[in-house]
């Protein structure tokens, strides 16, 4: 069973999507989580918004850090950023990956009945 932080949220014959919520219940730290079928392969994608904004920073620094960061993008092509989301007990944990396999087992019954 999918529940502690953890919600699917769309469904599809070949993807499911699940909304997983982070520890510290800020919608910013929420991942989108993918599992799909992809020919005979199921891909695992997870996405997440990332900010140059911290708590800390002031409105100069914050700038600043997104100038950088798009000349990085201008000049390099790339940029590298982390995000987080935290799980900080069992049941988060379990709800996670309760997720991907409910989502790998509805995708497998979804095309074993497309057959
Ligand atoms: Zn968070």
């Amino acid at each position: 069973m999918v529940s502690k932080n953890v919600m699917r949220c769309q469904e599809f014959d070949d993807a499911v999507f699940y909304k997983i919520g982070c520890y510290c219940m800020h919608d910013d730290c929420n991942i989108v989580l993918e599992i799909e079928n992809k020919n005979e392969d199921i891909i695992i994608s997870m996405c997440q918004t990332l900010s140059f904004k911290t708590e800390n920073d002031s409105k100069l620094k914050s700038i600043w850090n997104r100038l950088k960061g798009a000349l990085k993008i201008l000049v390099k092509g790339e940029l590298e950023m982390e995000g987080a989301l935290y799980m900080y007990d069992k049941d988060h944990i379990k709800s996670f990956i309760n997720a991907l396999e409910e989502g790998i087992t509805r995708l497998e019954r979804s095309k074993d009945e497309s057959r």
